[in-house]
């Protein structure tokens, strides 16, 4: 092989794995850049996989064994790449470096659970608070603890803080809110693009209640409502009120199919919300489940786990549209407004809670690839580029296995211009 054999990949979620080991595994040299401060991307904050219905954490760790075995991968968190120059066998990316504010290789979130300073939880999408230094979950990969600089530096000189910073300095945990991001430059053969997605804005479906109404929330809030390490260790309890959930709608294509915000299919919301709806008659076997869509959409060998989940009677489900809902301003029940769609006949249900199921867009709709040549199309998903390959959902809406088969192809592509064609 001649030239440059580096592939550098972008985006360490499912898909941006899945192309590292793949290039790796065959002997080529891979960096691997990922924003965050861990790998694993949407899929670590799911609480489990349709359709076997098994912990998302089985599928990441064992790809975390395969890094870890794998010294041919380098891996950098944190990163996020600012410049792309070159052609297809010869690129140098610039790519920024973030600090983590703490530097231990070996401290636990014990070490670190009298930190006196908690701030909003994105991984669990806001829904409670996270200490402003910590593990990002329990199964990251890097384990390393991340402190987030700017709440703990407007902390500096409260008196609980500073015995805090103390005691972390007894045990070796080094405090170091100064840190500076460093750049660094990357030789590359060839790119692969896999930085995936987020939830559509579901401030913007004005009309579905989402901000206005205490107990409507979406389904990647769901996901870690569900989970038992999300914000109430897994019970499917309201936010207005903490009482269990008994009777919860989805009310699918939030968004989705409509060109005034997401035009396209995500084309696992059906799934997702079919899951979801599990989730709760395991949480609850009292409860009822009722799924409002469009169109309920399973496609291939989906079409059997749909079927199964079919089978449980108290999950409902209804063709119809849900165009608004609201709330009862006593009891925080929600109420939804639509059309049953064989029918014809008006919908008006009140429910307990409400899960929007809201689709996936493309991060790449905001954060484009910072090269010359790259193509979009109309919604902002990578079309292609001279040797930068996209894959996963960057590239369209897909499910896991989808991803990981997409990636395994998008890698050999990556190889081709590695070896030189
Ligand atoms: C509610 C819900 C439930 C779902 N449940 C299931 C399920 O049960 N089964 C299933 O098969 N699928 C499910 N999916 C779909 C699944 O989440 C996706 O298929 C999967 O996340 C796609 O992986 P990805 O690696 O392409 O993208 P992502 O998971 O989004 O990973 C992308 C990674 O790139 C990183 N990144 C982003 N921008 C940059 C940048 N500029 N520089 C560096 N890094 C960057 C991100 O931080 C992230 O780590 C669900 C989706 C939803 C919405």
């Amino acid at each position: 092989m001649a030239g440059n054999k580096t592939i550098l990949v972008v985006g360490g979620g499912t898909s941006g794995m899945t192309a590292a080991l793949e290039a790796a595994e065959v002997g080529y040299d891979v960096v691997l850049v990922e924003r965050q401060a861990y790998l694993g991307g949407r899929v670590a904050q799911l609480f489990k996989y349709f359709p076997k219905l098994c912990p998302p954490t089985c599928g990441l760790e064992i790809n975390f064994k395969r890094l870890r075995s794998r010294p041919n991968v380098k891996v950098h968190t944190l990163a996020e790449v600012q410049n792309i120059s070159g052609s297809p066998g010869d690129f140098t990316v610039t790519v920024k470096i973030n600090p983590r504010y703490v530097d231990d290789h070996t401290a636990t979130t014990k070490d670190v659970e009298e930190c006196p300073v908690e701030i909003s939880n994105d991984f669990n999408y806001q829904m409670n608070k996270v200490k402003a230094i910590r593990l990002p979950y329990e199964m990251a990969y890097p384990m390393n603890l991340v402190a987030d600089k700017d709440a703990l530096a407007k902390a500096k000189g409260d008196s609980a803080f500073e015995a805090f910073a103390q005691s972390c300095a007894a045990k070796g945990i080094r405090l170091d809110l100064d840190a500076q991001p460093y750049t660094m430059e990357i030789k590359a053969a060839s790119i692969v693009w896999a930085t995936g997605w987020r939830p559509y804005d579901a401030t913007k479906l004005t009309k579905l209640g989402y901000g206005a109404c205490a107990n409507v929330i979406t389904n990647v809030m769901m996901e870690r409502l569900a989970a038992p390490n999300g914000p109430t260790a897994g019970q499917i309890v309201r936010p207005s009120d903490g009482k269990k959930v008994n009777n919860l709608a989805f009310v699918q294509c939030a968004g989705s199919r409509d060109r005034n915000h997401l035009p396209y299919c995500s084309s696992i919301c059906c799934l997702a919300s079919l899951k979801q709806a599990t989730y709760l008659r395991e949480f609850n076997p009292d409860a009822q489940a009722h799924i409002f869509y469009i169109d309920l959409r399973a496609h291939g060998r989906f079409e059997v786990f749909y079927e199964k989940i079919k089978q449980d009677d108290k999950i409902f489900l209804t063709k119809g549209k849900i165009v608004n809902i609201t709330e009862d301003a006593a009891t925080k029940d929600v109420i939804l407004e639509g059309e049953d769609i064989l029918s014809g006949r008006k919908i008006r249900r009140t429910f307990d809670m409400a899960v929007l199921a809201t689709g996936m867009q493309p991060n790449t709709s905001v954060d484009k690839v910072p090269a010359s040549g790259v193509t979009y199309d109309e919604f902002g998903f990578v079309v292609s580029g001279p040797g930068i390959y996209s894959t996963g959902v960057g590239r369209r809406p897909m499910d896991v296995a989808t991803c990981m088969q997409d990636a395994t192809g998008v890698a050999l592509k990556a190889i081709q211009d590695a070896v030189g064609r």
